[in-house]
């Protein structure tokens, strides 16, 4: 038998997230996006989940092909483009759309010895991120660098949002982010291309924004990409992640829990143990108080989180003993509230649950 941990997809919660992204995305197409095997989530069941989407993005080559050999037949694009030219045979055979975000991949493109098959291309705007994409006064040479080559097609003119959920940060409001693209935009004159602006956050809380495609990702999953709750948006968990208590220790008052001793019982508890550590995915970096629902009861971590375990509090849970269920994130556990009590956001948590946690579906 596999350890007793297990991660649910919940598949018609996935589909009813991508519901909400449409409703919210107006008339804009919606680009599923899948990557980091769809937050964690399974490509596989990903793919089953958004069948209706317009097109999936993904920054895995490999994965992308896989969505080809899955049956997917829609639109498939690299956000990040792709990283050498030893890809480009592959995103042509499988006709897989390329963001293009700086001149060496032009250059890469130029020098390739490209087939006939045409590659749809994505010109990617730096609208103060500077991560990824061209500064606007750049556009117009890219686009007409990129047009000289004959396989090549740009179909669309991308942004990213660095802060989309938190519309006025003084340091790069989104009216900037939105003005470097529109600058993008017109220096490109006449010429007029489909547009993408959105991931979650601006499609769920910049209703004015008007685009061709969103490209959607954690609130598929469930995931909140704001301070407000899932919840509060409509979202539904797309995964549990579940396992089960081990051991129960009876500890007195003075007696201290797990490795470093860091937590120190002030009463005397008792301590159930699960099988679930940081090598699942559990992040660390939990703190005493993590939530934690044991046989659907709301308790929390004490302890440091090793490699294999966690210990909760289950003085007051009353039914618990080994073999009771233990509800790490998911139904009834907001995601983000345990990434909150560790210090990180539900993405991180989503994208790290360790390959030898079973994914079911259900
Ligand atoms: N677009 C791009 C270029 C991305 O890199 C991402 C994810 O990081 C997304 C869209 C989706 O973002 P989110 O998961 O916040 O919706």
């Amino acid at each position: 038998m596999p350890r007793p941990i297990t991660a649910t997809i919940h598949l018609s919660a996935l589909t009813h997230n991508y519901a909400i992204a449409r409703q919210h995305g107006g008339a804009a197409k919606i680009w599923a996006v899948v990557k980091a095997n769809a937050y964690g989530h399974g490509l596989a069941f990903a793919r089953q989940a958004f069948d209706g989407a317009d097109g999936l993005a993904l920054v895995e080559v490999d994965y992308a092909v896989k969505l080809r050999e899955m049956g997917w037949n829609k639109p498939i694009m690299l956000l990040e483009g792709f990283f050498h030219a030893s890809d480009l045979p592959l995103v042509q055979q499988h006709q897989i759309d390329i963001a293009v975000h700086c001149f060496e991949q032009i250059e890469l493109l130029e020098k390739a010895n490209l087939s006939a098959d045409v590659i749809k291309v994505h010109l990617k705007v730096n609208g103060g991120m500077n991560r990824l994409g061209f500064q606007p006064a750049d556009i117009p040479a890219a686009y007409q660098r990129l047009c000289a080559i004959q396989a090549v097609r740009v179909v669309e003119l991308m942004m990213h949002f660095a802060n989309a959920d938190d519309e006025f940060n003084p340091r790069l409001p989104v009216a900037e982010q939105l003005r470097r693209f529109e600058v993008a935009q017109a220096s490109l004159g006449e010429v007029k291309l489909e547009i993408s602006l959105s991931n979650s956050a601006a499609n769920l809380l910049n209703t004015s924004i008007r685009e061709s495609w969103v490209r959607a990702g954690i609130m598929l999953y469930g995931g909140s990409p704001s301070s407000a709750a899932a919840a509060d948006f409509g979202l539904l968990p797309g995964m549990t992640l579940r396992s089960e208590l081990i051991a129960i220790q009876e500890i007195q008052a003075g007696d201290a829990v797990g490795y470093g001793s860091r937590f120190v019982a002030s009463k005397p508890m008792r301590i159930g143990v699960v099988a679930c550590g940081y090598a699942d995915g559990y992040p660390r970096h939990a703190v005493d108080g993590t939530p934690v629902l044991v046989s659907g009861v709301r308790t929390c971590l004490v302890g440091r989180v090793s490699m294999d375990m966690i210990t909760v509090d289950v003085t007051d849970v009353a039914d618990a003993r080994v073999g009771s269920e233990v509800v790490l994130w998911g139904r009834g556990l907001p995601i983000d509230e345990v990434a909150f009590a560790a210090g990180t956001i539900g993405y991180e948590l989503m994208c790290a649950v360790a390959q030898r946690v079973q994914l079911i579906v259900e």
